[in-house]
């Protein structure tokens, strides 16, 4: 095993990534890549529990969700990458583990409490037990590749908790086997949609993918929302208020914002050029990516071929801790 800490993180491969995944999770990927062993897996398994009738959807986006990876710089020499579904150790680790948490405990999770109430147009009144016991199948996830470093945000803590109290449980039954991982809380920022809601997403239609062309950039940038109160160009704005000052912060130079900001106040900037600047900015922000997406999206053989040597490579370790687990489980019976 090597000498770094092992980190594990992954997604659900249900849309391509947009650059609220950019600066919420990929930028601190690519920076430990060099001093952890890094894995991240898709999990096609897990996105299955809430597009159980979308199978089509979950299968296009695992490459989808690859190229956005490898065109940040996630290196598959430095960084593993495999598909969840491709290690079925994971899934008979899931099931030894359902024993050790009860139906109460996972409906007390804060994040699955909220992710239900959240989900209620596809669950109904009833969730399903696989939607229920993801955080099982997540402890599977970590403790089957011996994960013991696991970047989350807050609101996924619970999750990481649930995992280490398995893995309590499991060796003081069985024996010390499991490797209880440790929460790092990624020092990132979650960054807020193009019509000022919290979160960017898909589903609310305020997000910029990484995959975005030049044309469609321009264009949700123009329909960004600014300060209600401006009617006239020359009326004095609140560039707090608005959401291309926001993205100007990320996305535009010091000097740039500053004049933004200043402009804004006295009324001598107007929106259509403030947004202009930005669409500019982000496209260009955003090139090397493009560029770099559209060397794997036409060798979509090197993308399979990372992905297969990644699973390989996974699949082994998750073989050797079920050896052992079945070992401590008395359940190695012909070997
Ligand atoms: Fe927003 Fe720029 Fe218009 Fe001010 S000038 S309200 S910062 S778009």
């Amino acid at each position: 095993m090597s000498e770094k800490k092992r980190m594990i993180t992954g997604d659900r491969p249900t849309g391509r990534l947009h650059i609220g995944h950019y600066f919420g999770s990929l930028q601190n990927r690519v920076k430990m890549q060099d001093d952890y062993d890094c894995y991240i897996l898709v999990a096609d398994v897990q996105a299955l529990t809430d597009n159980f009738e979308n199978p089509e959807k979950v299968r296009k986006n695992v490459r989808e969700v690859v190229m956005d990876y490898l065109s940040v710089g996630i290196d598959p020499k430095k960084t593993t990458i495999y598909i969840q579904s491709m290690i079925p150790e994971v899934a008979e680790l899931t099931v030894f583990y359902s024993n050790l948490v009860t139906i109460a405990r996972l409906e007390r999770n804060p994040t699955v409490k909220t992710e239900i109430a959240q989900k209620k147009e596809i669950f109904g009144e009833s969730v399903t037990y696989g939607f229920l016991g993801y955080p099982v199948s997540q402890a599977a996830d970590i403790t089957a590749l011996e994960g013991s470093i696991v970047p989350v945000g807050e609101d996924q803590l619970p999750l990481i908790e649930q995992t280490r109290e398995i893995v309590r449980k499991f060796n003081s039954i069985y024996g010390e086997i499991l490797i209880e991982p440790e929460a790092v809380l990624s020092n990132t920022k979650r960054i807020k949609g193009l019509d000022g809601n919290e979160k960017m997403g898909k589903s609310l239609g305020n997000a910029i993918y990484l995959s975005d062309s030049e044309e469609e950039i321009t264009k949700k940038v123009m329909s960004a929302v600014t300060d209600p109160g401006r009617i006239k160009k020359d009326d004095p704005g609140n560039p707090n208020i608005c959401m291309v000052s926001y993205y100007h912060n990320l996305f535009s130079t010091k000097e740039e914002v500053e004049a933004v900001c200043n402009e804004c106040k006295a009324g001598t900037r107007g929106c259509v050029a403030c947004k202009k600047q930005l669409a500019k900015n982000i496209i260009d922000y955003l090139a090397p990516i493009r560029e770099k997406r559209k060397y794997y999206e036409e060798r979509p053989e090197l993308v399979d071929k990372i992905l297969e040597e990644g699973t390989k490579k996974a699949r082994q370790t998750a073989k050797e801790t079920m050896k052992k687990v079945k070992k401590v489980m008395k359940l190695d019976y012909f070997e």
